[in-house]
C-alpha cells in the first residue's frame, strides 16, 4: 500500500506564541502519523525545536533555484537543511500567480530542492477558467512536464505530487472526490506511462478546502494518497491515518 502523508500548509499565518500552542497540540495528536507542516520561514528554528524526536516533519513553503549568491531575500535549500527541514513545497499556485512562477523556475526549485536532499511537494493545477476551457489535464501536464523535461521522470521517486486546483484553494469550495480522483489518476497514468513502478508508488495529494468533514470521503479515492490542508489539522490528520 501506498504510503500516506498529511501535510499542512500555515501560509503567511502564525506567531512565535500561536505557534508553540498548536504544534505542541499537534505533537501528541498525531503519534503514529506521517505528517509534515511546512511554516514560514522565520518560524522554522521554532518548528525544529518543538518537533524533533516527534513523529511530524516539517518544512518550507518556497525556496531558491540557486544554491548561494547575491540573491537578496531569498532562501536557499541548504539552509533549510540547517533547520532540519525534510519537505519544501514548489510551485504553489500562490507563488505562480501572485509571484509570477513560471513552469521552469518551479522546476528548478524542485531540482535545488532534491539536490539538497529536501523533498519537495510539488503543486499543480488549474485555475476556475482553465477547468472550465478543458484545459486542466494540459495545463497540469505542461506544469509536471517542466519538471521532469529538467529532472527526470525518475525524480519524481524523491518527490510529492500535490493536485491543487487554483479555484478550491482558500476558496471553500472543494473538488468532489470524483473531480479529484479523476485528475490524480490523469497524473499517475502520465507518470505511469513513463514509469510504472515508479507511479504505483508516488504520493499524489489533494489540496484544496480540505476539511475534517470531507478529508475521508476525499481520501477514499484510490488515487488520492493524503492531502495539503491547512484547518482542522488534526482530524484531516485522523482521517489520512485510517
Ligand atoms: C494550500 O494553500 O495549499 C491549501 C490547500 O489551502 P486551503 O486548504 O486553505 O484551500
Amino acid at each position: 500500500m501506498r504510503k500516506k502523508l498529511v501535510a499542512g500548509n500555515w501560509k503567511m499565518h502564525g506567531s512565535l506564541a500561536e505557534n508553540t500552542a498548536l504544534l505542541n497540540a499537534l505533537k501528541p495528536a498525531l503519534v503514529g502519523v506521517n505528517a509534515v507542516v511546512c511554516v514560514p520561514f522565520p518560524y522554522l528554528a521554532q518548528a525544529q525545536a518543538i518537533l524533533s524526536g516527534s513523529s511530524i516533519a516539517w518544512g518550507a513553503q518556497n525556496l531558491s533555484e540557486h544554491n548561494k549568491g547575491a540573491y537578496t531575500g531569498e532562501v536557499s535549500a541548504s539552509m533549510l537543511l540547517d533547520f532540519g527541514c525534510s519537505y519544501v513545497i514548489v510551485g504553489h499556485s500562490e507563488r505562480r500567480s501572485q509571484y509570477g512562477e513560471s513552469d521552469e523556475l518551479v522546476a528548478g526549485k524542485y531540482v535545488a530542492a532534491q539536490a539538497a536532499g529536501l523533498t519537495p511537494i510539488l503543486c499543480v493545477g488549474e485555475s476556475l477558467d482553465e477547468r472550465e476551457s478543458g484545459v486542466t489535464e494540459a495545463v497540469v501536464a505542461r506544469q509536471l512536464d517542466a519538471v521532469i523535461k529538467l529532472a527526470g521522470v525518475d525524480s519524481l521517486a524523491a518527490a510529492i505530487v500535490a493536485y491543487e486546483p487554483v479555484w478550491a484553494i482558500g476558496t471553500g469550495k472543494t473538488a468532489s472526490p470524483e473531480q479529484a480522483q479523476a485528475v490524480h489518476a490523469f497524473i499517475r497514468g502520465k507518470i505511469a506511462a513513463l514509469n510504472p513502478d515508479l507511479a504505483s508508488r508516488l504520493i499524489i495529494q489533494y489540496g484544496g478546502s480540505v476539511k475534517a468533514a470531507n478529508a475521508a470521503e476525499l481520501m477514499a479515492q484510490p488515487d488520492i494518497g493524503a492531502s495539503l490542508v491547512a484547518n482542522e489539522f488534526v482530524a484531516i490528520c485522523q482521517a489520512g491515518a485510517k
